[in-house]
C-alpha cells in the first residue's frame, strides 16, 4: 500500500457573535499567511455597501441557494438572521485535497455540521467573546454598516450564538485586537505541528535511523 506523505489541509473555523470581531482577524490572518484560503460562503443576504459578488460572498439567490443544498454543493448551511448562509464544498475540497488550509466564518449551525462530518480530523474550531455586551454593541456602531434596527436584531440574537461557546476547541476573549491575533497564530502554528498533519516525518524518521545504524 502506498504511504501517505502528503498533508491535507485543516479546516479552520471561526465563530463569534455578531461584531466580536470574526472578520478582522480572518483578514489579518491572511495577511500574516496568504497560503490561508478563506471559503467564501454564499447566501441570500443582499450585499452590504463595498461588498463583492466572489469576494466577501457569493450573493444568490433563495431558489439558487436551495438547489445547492438539494444538489449536495454544501458543505454545510444555515439559516441566521433570516437568510440563508453556507460554505460551497468544491473549492475547499480542492484546497485541503492539495494540503492547502481553509478558514470559515461561520456560525456554531455551521460548525456543528463540520465537525459532525466526515472531515472532522482535520478541523480546528475557535469562538471568539466579546469583553462585554457593551463593547459588543458599540462595535456594532463603530462598524457603521448595518441601521439601529438591525443592530438590535444581532444584539438579541448574539446570546444563541454565544451560548454555544463550549463546543469549541478553543476559546479567545478579543479584547486586546493584536493579542487576539497573536493567540489565533499561535493555534494555528501549534495545530499544524500536530504529528498528524506532517506525514513527510515519516521520512526523515527513516533518514535518521539509517544514520544512526551507520554510525562509527
Ligand atoms: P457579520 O458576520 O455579523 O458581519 O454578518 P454576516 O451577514 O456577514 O454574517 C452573519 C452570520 O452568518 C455570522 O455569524 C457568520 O459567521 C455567519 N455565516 C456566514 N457565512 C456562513 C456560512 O457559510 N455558513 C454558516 N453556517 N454561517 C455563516
Ligand atoms: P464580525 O465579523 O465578528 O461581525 P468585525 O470584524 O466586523 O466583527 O468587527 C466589528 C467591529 O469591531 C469592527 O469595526 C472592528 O474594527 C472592531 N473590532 C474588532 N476587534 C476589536 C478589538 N479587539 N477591539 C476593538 N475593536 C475591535
Amino acid at each position: 500500500m502506498a504511504e501517505k506523505t502528503a498533508r491535507r489541509g485543516l479546516l479552520i473555523i471561526l465563530s463569534s457573535p455578531s461584531g466580536a470581531g470574526k472578520s478582522t482577524l480572518a483578514r489579518r490572518l491572511r495577511d500574516w499567511d496568504p497560503s490561508i484560503e478563506f471559503s467564501i460562503s454564499a447566501t441570500t443576504r443582499k450585499p452590504r455597501e463595498g461588498e463583492q459578488h466572489g469576494r466577501e460572498y457569493f450573493f444568490v439567490s433563495e431558489p439558487e441557494f436551495k438547489r445547492s443544498v438539494t444538489d449536495g454543493a454544501m458543505l454545510e448551511h444555515a439559516h441566521v438572521f433570516g437568510n440563508f448562509y453556507g460554505s460551497p464544498r468544491g473549492p475547499v475540497e480542492a484546497a485541503i485535497g492539495a494540503g492547502r488550509d481553509v478558514l470559515f466564518d461561520i456560525d456554531w449551525q455551521g460548525a456543528q455540521q463540520i465537525r459532525n462530518s466526515p472531515l472532522d480530523t482535520n478541523t480546528l474550531s475557535i469562538f471568539l467573546l466579546p469583553p462585554s455586551i457593551r463593547e459588543l454593541r458599540r462595535r456594532l456602531e463603530e462598524r457603521g454598516q448595518d441601521d439601529a434596527a438591525t443592530i438590535d436584531r444581532r444584539m438579541q440574537k448574539s446570546w444563541d450564538e454565544i451560548s454555544h461557546w463550549d463546543g469549541y476547541d478553543f476559546v479567545l476573549v478579543n479584547e486586546d485586537l493584536q493579542a487576539t491575533e497573536e493567540k489565533l497564530k499561535s493555534i494555528i502554528t501549534a495545530a499544524r505541528l500536530r504529528r498528524t498533519q506532517q506525514p513527510r516525518l515519516t521520512e526523515h524518521v527513516r533518514k535518521l535511523q539509517a544514520e544512526f545504524e551507520d554510525r562509527p
